[in-house]
């Protein structure tokens, strides 16, 4: 059995791994995707240190560091099920079952969607998650933009110096996102920003978007807009799915930890966007990552 399992390649497993590596012990990683939700970041400027990079070069960064030790890195592996018996118990999709004496859970998050007709149907011919991906996509185009929050408002002000117009829609009265970014958006002649709006349909030509519905939620009036494409930016869902009936989990579906990165199972902790702790980002994941290792650590050498 492994010492250690790292179950996730994010910025909390990558770190989580090398802190255990770094303790001589063995060390297993099981990634689905390695670097996570960094793979998909373009502009990085808050990695204290670092004044600024990009997602694709902090991955690579963090691949090197985790294979500069002896670690069993186990790329494009989806777990499925986790299980206490003699030892902890790890099912990938593929049928294996890695054991371990310890497991980090770092599985992640990913984004929230609207769950409104069209919106699957029109996924990646209109309807887009990852604004530093596909809005170039959209250059000389009308856009819109589903959420207020610092990701909405930022995918928005990126939006903008790309396509035509952007059209922000806000379901609450107030937007959420810091107020530098609300100023930077409300001062950019191509954004619209419209609050109490409950977006209810994607509409489509049979190929492509072509508009977007929602519903004035003042005066109960629908409204159809002309756009080609739609940003959701409504929040992240953590990836604890397969957890379910497993550990404890908080009503959003967040793993439960305590300040050691403890889980409800003895020996199973948890670190970075999947869990409880507040504040979702890297240098965040990456402290969680390091003291649910280290939890772990103290766990082993007492057991
Ligand atoms: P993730 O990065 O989500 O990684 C989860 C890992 O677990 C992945 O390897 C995934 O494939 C794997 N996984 C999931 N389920 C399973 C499974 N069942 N089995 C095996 N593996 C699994 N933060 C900042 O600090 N600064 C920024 O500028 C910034 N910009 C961002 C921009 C975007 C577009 C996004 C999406 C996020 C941004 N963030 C930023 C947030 C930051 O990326 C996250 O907080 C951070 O990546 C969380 O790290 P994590 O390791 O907890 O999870």
């Amino acid at each position: 059995p492994y010492d250690m399992l790292v179950v996730g390649g994010g910025p909390a497993g990558a770190a989580a791994a090398i802190y255990s590596a770094r303790k001589g012990i063995r060390t297993g990683v099981v990634a689905e995707r390695f670097g996570g939700q960094v793979s998909d970041t373009m502009a990085i400027e808050n990695f204290i240190s670092v004044k600024a990079t990009d997602g694709p070069k902090l991955v690579a960064g963090l691949e090197q560091h985790v294979l500069d030790y002896d670690v069993d890195l186990m790329k494009t592996q989806k777990a499925v099920r986790l299980e206490k018996k003699e030892f902890i118990e790890v099912e990938l999709e593929n049928g294996a079952i890695l054991k371990s004496k310890s497991v980090v859970l770092a599985t992640g998050a990913r984004w929230r969607e609207m769950n409104v007709p069209g919106e699957q149907e029109y996924r990646n011919k209109g309807v887009a998650y990852c604004p530093h991906c596909d809005g170039p996509l959209f250059k000389g185009k009308k856009t819109a933009v589903i959420g207020g929050g610092n990701s909405g408002i930022e995918a928005a002000i990126d939006l903008a110096g790309i396509t035509e117009h952007v059209t922000v829609f806000e379901f609450a009265d107030t937007l959420r996102a810091d107020d530098v970014l609300v100023k930077k958006a409300n001062s950019l002649p191509n954004v619209t920003i419209i609050k109490n709006a409950m977006t209810t349909e994607v509409i489509g030509d049979g190929q492509k978007v072509i508009g977007l519905k929602y519903t004035d939620r003042l005066t109960d009036e629908s409204h159809l807009v002309d756009v080609a494409g739609i940003f959701v930016q409504i929040g992240l869902v953590p990836n604890s799915e397969f957890l379910k009936d497993t550990l404890e989990l908080s009503n959003r579906g967040e793993i439960i930890i305590n300040a050691h990165g403890e889980t409800s199972i003895p020996g199973v902790f948890a670190a970075g966007d999947v869990t409880t702790t507040p504040y979702k980002q890297i240098i965040i994941s990456m402290g969680s990552g390091a003291t649910a290792a280290l939890g772990a650590f103290d766990y082993l050498i007492r057991n």
